[in-house]
Parts: structure tokens; C-alpha cells; sequence
């Protein structure tokens, strides 16, 4: 049997928008796949790109033509163009941010229109100046993703792809609702951590025992460990050395820094950790090394005030000073979402997991450059953040570079650290954007850098200097 068709997906656009760019960007360093097509290799370019999720599919350039940007194209490269969006599964237009929406783009939408093809906008060169405010204006082209890009720089460049992805998806099985349910079928690793004596083997045995769920042992990542798998509501759970936290709950109450170096090897495993508190006693500083360690991972976090039917007889107060108390004195902890608990009861042990799902969702939340420059754009060139040097900022864009955890990299006149109060006004803002709870964020501050030249693979001739900037 003969494999099916590549999926195409043709980059299309006026001359020098960033094709070329955004060309490369796609196929990443895996560029060994190139086919030139003989006699056209000016003209049409084709190569073999690789999504995150490992799936392949076929790249087509049309560039090539008229580098110095007339309007009369060459008949013959034009219709080579023509063909090859004809043939499209997905069009990518590619439009100049900057530059704003010109009249060979109008027509260039027109001519993707009448071939009927799927087609989403690439605003690209967001990083230049005026670049923010004609990603808006692309929307009039008259497709409704609008994706904002710095091909130079890599920006957005993952929203594309996962925007490509879900395409693939669609054509392949008539719904692009697929990767949410592969999204649901993910399965999450949790990892029991806290100080000995706070309940960690009673909670598991409590997830296990009260869970009306599937439970089977299967092999640990490291060696000699147990992992316990199981699956409530349609999802899938895998709770990370169960063996190592009970052997450990009955037998060792050794050192308490012990527990911080066996959580650490925990949280590697793990996407969100369950970081159990004694509520009887209160948080300790033990329990707050542990919240910093799960944060410095980049991993999920939710606090469980276990033995809450102990707490609740001493008196520690209503359950919202005790979230207060637990948020003031484990500051790593600030956005992790509170359960009172108790393991020997049961109570509150059903929520347990469908919160860490939540946590672990949030955890891979995206937000689309576009969307996250309407949210940071204003506030941030309204008031620019300070830097620990105490010297404002210039910021040029934001947009989140990865997930897992969420990143967010702001790109500015030059790279230096945030003042800690800036980088908590701008993860606040994210905050109130999105869901994140329990998830931590990343922001890092990145320079822009003017000259950088986009690579390109295909022949062109000579560089002009650039204009603008
Ligand atoms: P680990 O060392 O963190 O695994 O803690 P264990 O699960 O071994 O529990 C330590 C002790 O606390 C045991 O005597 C448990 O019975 C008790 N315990 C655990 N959870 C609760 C709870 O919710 N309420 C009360 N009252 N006792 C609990």
C-alpha cells in the first residue's frame, strides 16, 4: 500500500514579507529533506517539516520571485504560484505587520479565495515598531486566524505549527476536536510530597482505596520504583513511587531534609505535585523548600491541608485563614489552589484529582501572540517595567515561547532581568488573562536584536539594507 499524500501546506504572500523566514522557521534544523524540483528551484521550493508532535508534512514556498517587490510578476512564476496554493490543504499568507495591509495582499487573499482553499493570515515582523497594531488590521483580509509572527526571531512560530497540526488533524479524521481528546487521554503524573508524618501514605492508599478507579502497578521511570496507575472520569493518572512514599511512611522519620532530597526525584517525574501539610500543625519551612522545589522544576502544584478533621478541633480558624496563612508563609505556593482534607476521613479526597487535571491542563495552557499583545501591550507601554537596575524598559512585543511550564518571553530594547515587583505585575496580568492556577509561570526578557538575518535556504540575491527598524 502506497503511504497517503503529504499533507501541503504552501506559504504564500507578496515579495519579501518573510516567506523565506517563516519557510526555515517551519522546517527547524530538520532541513535535510529538501526536494528541489528540477528546473524550479527560484521559484517553488519544497521540503519536509517536522511537527512537535512528530508528524510530517510537505512545505511549499512560492517565493523566489520579484526580490525587490514590483507588482508585475513574470507570468510563469505566478502560475506556478497559482498551481501550487491550488494544491493546498492549508495556505499560509504571509503578510508584512509593519507594513500593513497593501493592495498586492488584497489581491493575494482574493486569488486564495477563488481557489477555495483553507487559509490562515501570518502577520509576520511583529517585532517591528509599528508591527502591533496591523496584526489587527490583517483581520480584514478575511480569514479569521490571524496568526502574529517574527520569523526573524521565532515568535509565534509554535502557535503556527500547532495551528498547522490541528488542520492536519481536521482533514485527516473531518474534526479538529481530536487533539483536545488526545489532550484529555494525556496521562498525569502525580507525585505525593510533604514531610514525613503528614498523611502522604494514607493519601495514596485514600486515592487508591476510595477512588471508585482502575488500579494497576506498572514499572516506575526509575529503577526499583512503583508507579500505580489509574483512571477516574475518563482520565488517566499515574501516581509516581508509591512503594518509596510508603516504605517511607512507616518506616523512616529520619532527617526532614531526607524528605526534600526524595520529593526533589519525585517532582522530576511528575507533572503536578500534591504537596501534603500537616493543617494540624501548620505549614513549615520544610513544606515551603518543598513548594520552591516544585516551582524551580516548572512543575504543577497543588497544597493539600491534610488532617483537617484534627484543624478543625484546634481551632486554626475558618478554612479561609488557613488559606491565607498557607499563601503568606509558602510564598512559592502563591498561585497553587488549596483542598482541605483528610485522609482518614475521606473528606475532600474526591476532589483531589480532577483538581490536579486541572492544574495539569493549565500547566499547557497557550495564549495566542496576538491575544497576549492585546492583554500586556497597553499596560506595558503605558507603564514600562523597571528593571532590577531600576531603569524602565522599552518593550517591543510579548509572546509565549513554550508550555509545560508556560513561558512568556518579552522582547525588548535590551536583555536584563526584571525588578521581582515588574515580573509580579506582569504575571499577575497573565494571571488575570488566563487560567494558570496551580500552575507556575515563566518571563523572561529577551533583546531584540535588529541585524539578526533570517537564514535562508533558498538562493537569493544580494541583501538590501533594511530601512526600517
Ligand atoms: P507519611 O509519612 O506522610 O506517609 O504519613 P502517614 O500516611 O504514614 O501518616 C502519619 C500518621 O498520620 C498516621 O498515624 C496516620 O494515621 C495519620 N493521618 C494521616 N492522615 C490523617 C488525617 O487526615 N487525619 C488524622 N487525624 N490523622 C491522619
Amino acid at each position: 500500500m502506497s503511504p497517503p499524500p503529504p499533507f501541503r501546506v504552501v506559504v504564500a504572500g507578496r515579495p519579501n514579507v518573510g516567506k523565506s523566514a517563516l519557510f526555515n522557521r517551519l522546517l527547524g534544523r530538520r532541513r535535510s529533506l529538501v526536494h528541489n524540483l528540477p528546473g524550479v528551484t527560484r521559484d517553488v521550493l519544497e521540503a519536509d517539516a517536522v511537527l512537535p508532535d512528530e508528524r510530517t508534512f510537505r512545505l511549499v514556498d512560492t517565493g523566489g520571485y520579484d526580490p525587490d517587490g514590483r507588482e508585475k510578476l513574470p507570468a510563469a512564476i505566478r502560475e506556478k504560484a497559482v498551481a501550487a496554493i491550488r494544491g493546498a490543504d492549508l495556505v499560509l499568507l504571509v503578510v508584512d505587520a509593519a507594513a500593513g495591509v497593501l493592495p498586492s495582499d488584497r489581491a493575494a487573499a482574493r486569488l486564495i479565495r477563488e481557489s477555495g482553499r483553507p487559509c490562515v493570515v501570518i502577520a509576520n515582523k511583529i517585532d517591528r515598531r509599528e508591527g502591533r497594531d496591523a496584526e489587527t488590521e490583517a483581520f480584514e483580509l478575511g480569514f479569521p486566524d490571524v496568526y502574529g509572527t517574527s520569523a526573524e526571531h521565532a515568535i509565534g512560530v509554535d502557535d503556527v505549527q500547532a495551528e498547522i497540526a490541528r488542520r492536519m488533524t481536521e482533514a485527516a479524521h473531518g474534526t479538529a476536536d481530536l487533539p483536545s481528546e488526545a489532550e484529555a487521554n494525556r496521562e498525569i503524573a502525580i507525585a505525593v510530597v510533604g514531610r514525613p508524618n503528614v498523611g502522604k501514605s494514607s493519601l495514596v492508599n485514600a486515592l487508591i482505596g476510595a477512588e471508585r478507579a482502575i488500579v494497576s502497578d506498572v514499572p516506575g521511570t526509575t529503577r526499583d520504583s512503583v508507579d500505580v496507575a489509574l483512571e477516574r472520569d475518563g482520565r488517566r493518572f499515574r501516581l509516581v513511587d508509591t512503594a518509596g512514599i510508603r516504605r517511607r511512611g512507616r518506616t523512616q522519620k529520619g532527617p526532614e531534609v531526607l524528605s526534600v532530597v526524595q520529593a526533589r526525584k519525585r517532582i522530576e517525574e511528575c507533572d503536578v505535585a500534591l504537596l501534603v501539610v500537616d493543617a494540624s500543625e501548620g505549614p513549615t519551612g520544610q513544606d515551603a523548600a518543598i513548594a520552591a522545589a516544585v516551582a524551580e522544576a516548572g512543575k504543577g502544584l497543588l497544597l493539600l491541608a491534610n488532617k483537617w478533621d484534627l484543624a478543625g478541633r484546634r481551632e486554626v480558624g475558618t478554612a479561609e485563614d488557613f488559606r491565607t496563612a498557607l499563601a503568606s508563609q509558602i510564598p512559592f505556593a502563591r498561585h497553587a489552589p488549596v483542598l482541605l482534607i483528610s485522609a482518614k476521613t475521606g473528606r475532600g479526597v474526591s476532589r483531589v484529582l480532577a483538581s490536579a487535571a486541572g492544574i495539569a491542563e493549565n500547566r499547557r495552557r497557550r495564549i495566542s501572540t496576538g491575544e497576549l499583545n492585546r492583554i500586556l501591550g497597553r499596560a506595558l507601554r503605558d507603564k514600562p517595567p523597571r528593571t532590577a537596575s531600576g531603569r524602565p524598559l522599552k518593550v517591543f512585543y510579548v509572546a509565549q515561547t513554550g508550555i509545560a511550564p508556560p513561558t512568556f518571553s518579552i522582547v525588548a530594547g535590551r536583555a536584563e532581568r526584571l525588578h521581582f515587583s515588574e515580573e509580579r505585575r506582569i504575571e499577575n496580568l497573565l494571571r488575570e488573562s488566563a487560567d494558570f492556577s496551580g500552575s507556575p509561570i515563566r518571563i523572561r526578557v529577551r533583546a531584540r536584536s535588529r541585524n539578526e538575518p533570517a537564514a535562508a535556504v533558498r538562493p537569493r540575491p544580494s541583501r538590501r539594507p533594511r530601512r526600517s527598524g
